[in-house]
């Protein structure tokens, strides 16, 4: 089975993810973390995502598509994560999913006010290992230091508040419409972002579970 998960900055996107594929079996593709590993190679790259403004599609779209080149991807079904991101993303999606014969069960929308989700993105801190933490709604045991590996945590460039501010415009600006483009084609799905992290998660399993 293959979704889409959609929302603003700071929706959880990325957790969740990580979790509903990990609990499926889907491949997570994210395009975000692609990105942040090219970031060190890639100049341009680096200073788009530290702006917080988009790849340009083409860029993007291309690297999505080598990803649905692989068989073991197909076979094991995967979760699209912050792609597709403008309109024009989503209908090439359509058309190389339509040529592969690949079947998109749904689009899972979570939903999150602009003032929560700038709080829950300025506090966050990462760790190398992959570990996420909030400063005042998951605290390390040890102030900057990962529970998990010892690591030294830090904020992503983008998760700057000027920054996150910039990444809402274009969200409302561009990705934002993708919303009435998948309510046309009846796969968007609701989620209900406001609620703690495991409530948004028995919500997704739910909606996956019941090939909603
Ligand atoms: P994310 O982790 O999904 O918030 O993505 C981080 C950054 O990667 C974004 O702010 C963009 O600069 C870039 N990016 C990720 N996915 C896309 C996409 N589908 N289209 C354009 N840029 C993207």
């Amino acid at each position: 089975m293959n979704y889409i998960i959609l929302g603003p900055p700071g929706a959880g996107k990325g957790t969740q993810a990580k979790n509903i594929a990990g609990k499926f079996g889907m491949v997570h593709l994210s395009t975000g973390d692609m990105f942040r590993e090219e970031k060190e190679s890639d100049e341009v790259v680096s200073k788009l995502l530290s702006a917080g403004q988009l790849v340009p599609d083409e860029i993007v779209v291309n690297m999505v598509k080598k990803h649905l080149e692989k068989d073991d991807i197909i076979k094991k079904g995967f979760l699209l994560d912050g792609f597709p991101r403008t309109v024009k993303q989503a209908e090439e999606l359509d058309v190389v999913l339509k040529s592969k014969n690949i079947k998109m069960e749904g689009v899972l929308l979570i939903d999150v006010p602009f003032e929560e989700a700038v709080k829950r993105i300025v506090g966050r801190r990462i760790c190398v290992c992959g570990a996420s933490y909030h400063m005042t709604l998951l605290p390390p045991k040890e102030d900057g230091k990962c529970d998990r590996c010892g690591g030294k945590l830090f904020q992503r460039s983008d998760d700057k508040e000027n920054v996150v501010r910039e990444r809402f415009a274009v969200y409302e600006r561009q990705t934002k419409p993708l919303i009435e483009y998948y309510e046309k084609s009846d796969t968007l799905i609701y989620i209900n972002g406001l609620k703690d992290e495991k409530d948004v998660f028995a919500q997704i399993s739910s909606c996956i579970a019941n090939g909603l």
